[in-house]
């Protein structure tokens, strides 16, 4: 790996602290890994950065409900939120925790940085606050002193207390101009265009500090102030890539950030704004992720639907709860789950079309060639109408994947499922055993396999548990996380090598 290329940095949203991610966290995740794993196929120096946002006032006052320290009640949150990564096969590279010391120094040097050169001033704060959302409203967004986000409606306290501001105004114009240049940076368009209209009706500066004692981080120099949770938590991007360092320059910007619907003025406006005060670069793409609904219900950190994802890899495993996510979820838009169609999926696809295409073609080459790859011979009409299929399929299976279209990528890996799958229909391997036509059984038999370990190394980025199964069962015995797509090619199959019969790839799970 060459020690001066760019890092391909992709980063999920910075967790608030919950033990168990909600549904739209995990499909964020679940995405964001699925990315990181194909870019590391693509021999990309890839970072995966996923973390938790762990100060402000929610932090501090859950805490005190259950008698701990902040700290306490963080670890605990913490624990749990990277057992849910581990469960769900998220292959991060870096977990940024807001509360560890590299993250903080990080703060305190871009506040002093951004008062020095005035980007960041001293001011006086009158509005409205609501500590639910830890979000400074203006007047003009209040109505019935409630906050006016639809999923929180709390009642907000009126504040008119000093404190610090950074000079977001000044950003309002270049912004714009970047929006405007880069059609790639905020995704999907909808998004972009709510951005551009909102940026359009002027910016006020933001107040980026809380008065009194607060869990957080102080002001530099000025520690009756303590740092706004969200500004801080923004941070974490910059530190996460070594800003301060020598690595930071090739580890930023981020090239693929994927965000929640809830947070998309704060990294689209406030991070960007405040990456053009610094003179770094912006992050290249910002993808706005849709609401999950699940049992009705819109899911946010503020309001956990029903479906718990832990429980849910218990039940169906990582590999079927990725598939579905990433076979069905729209990038961008709006999407209700349903463990209906997951098990359909599950089902149909997972344990039918691929599960069974697995054990039905190794048992064969059990049967008829005492379990080693058979040396193929001369190719004929169905090997070619298999390779023409690849070639489509490999073709579409880049393209989307290039533009992190998960959907459109597993839709032509089926292609080739389904392709496979008529070749043996079509070609009847038993009936070659039965008339002795060996050198066509062994053709049969190599090009089957051949094409299994294609497949397997597609499934990677979306499976990559039973991607391993798969691997072995083809019985190779080489770490598969470190293959690259120069291997998706036909006839690197090794003849000779020993299949495994080994448990079924997708036990069928029925609804209760
Ligand atoms: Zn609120």
């Amino acid at each position: 790996m060459s020690s001066n290329k760019k890092t391909y940095m992709v980063t999920t949203p910075i967790y608030y602290p919950t033990d168990i991610p909600h549904l739209g966290a995990a499909y964020a995740m679940v995405y964001a890994d699925c990315c990181a794993r194909y870019r590391r196929m693509r021999e990309e120096h890839v970072c995966l950065i996923t973390g938790s946002d762990e100060h402000g006032q929610k932090v501090q006052n859950e805490a005190k409900s259950r008698r701990k320290t902040p700290i306490e009640y963080a670890d605990r949150m913490v624990a749990g939120f990277q057992n849910a990564c581990k469960k769900l096969q998220v292959s991060y590279d870096t977990f940024l925790r807001t509360t560890q010391e590299s993250h903080i120094k990080v703060v305190e040097t871009v506040f002093e940085k951004l008062k020095a050169s005035g980007d960041i001033y001293l001011g006086e704060y009158e509005g409205w606050y609501c500590s639910t959302c830890e979000s400074f409203w203006p007047n003009t967004m209040i109505e019935n002193r409630r906050c006016p986000r639809p999923e929180c409606k709390q009642s907000v306290e009126s504040l008119h207390e000093g404190g610090y501001f950074f000079k977001l105004s000044a950003y309002q114009k270049p912004l714009l101009e970047h929006i405007e240049k880069n059609p790639d940076f905020i995704q999907p368009k909808t998004d972009r265009n709510e951005i551009i209209a909102f940026l359009k009706q002027g910016q006020q500066d933001l107040c980026i500090t809380r008065k009194g004692p607060v869990w957080g981080i102080p002001a530099p120099s000025d520690p009756e102030f303590t740092i706004y949770v969200w500004f801080d938590a923004l941070l974490s991007y910059l530190s996460a890539a070594g800003y301060g360092e020598d690595s930071f320059s090739l580890n930023w910007p981020p090239d693929f950030m994927v965000i929640g619907k809830d947070m998309q003025k704060f990294h689209a406006i406030v991070l960007a704004s405040i990456c053009m005060a610094l003179d770094i670069p912006l992050p290249k793409t910002i993808l706005v992720q849709g609401w999950m609904i699940s049992g009705g219900k819109r899911v946010s950190r503020s309001a956990a639907g029903s479906a718990n994802v832990v429980e849910m890899v218990d039940e169906f495993g990582p590999d079927a709860l990725r598939y579905y996510l990433l076979r069905d979820v729209p990038p961008g838009a709006n999407f209700e789950f349903s463990t209906i169609k997951l098990t359909g999926r599950l089902n149909r696809e997972l344990a039918n079309d691929l599960g069974n295409l697995f054990s039905r073609s190794i048992a064969m080459v059990i049967k008829y060639c005492d379990g080693k790859i058979p040396e193929p011979g001369k190719k004929g009409a169905g090997e070619r109408n298999l390779a023409r299929i690849f070639k489509e399929v490999k073709n579409e299976y880049k393209k989307s994947m290039d533009r992190m279209d998960t959907r459109e990528a597993l839709e032509s890996v089926w292609d080739l499922v389904d392709g496979l799958n008529k070749y043996i229909v079509d070609n009847a391997p038993w009936e070659q055993y039965r008339n002795g036509n060996f050198d066509r059984l062994n053709t049969s038999l190599y090009s089957i396999m051949d094409y299994l370990r294609i497949i397997t190394l597609m499934c990677m980025p979306f499976m990559p548990r039973a991607a391993i199964k798969m691997w072995r069962k083809l019985g190779f015995k080489d770490a598969l996380w470190v293959k690259k797509l120069d291997g998706v090619n036909p006839d690197l199959m090794p003849p000779g090598q020993e299949v495994k019969m080994q448990s079924p790839l997708f036990p069928k799970v029925e609804l209760s």
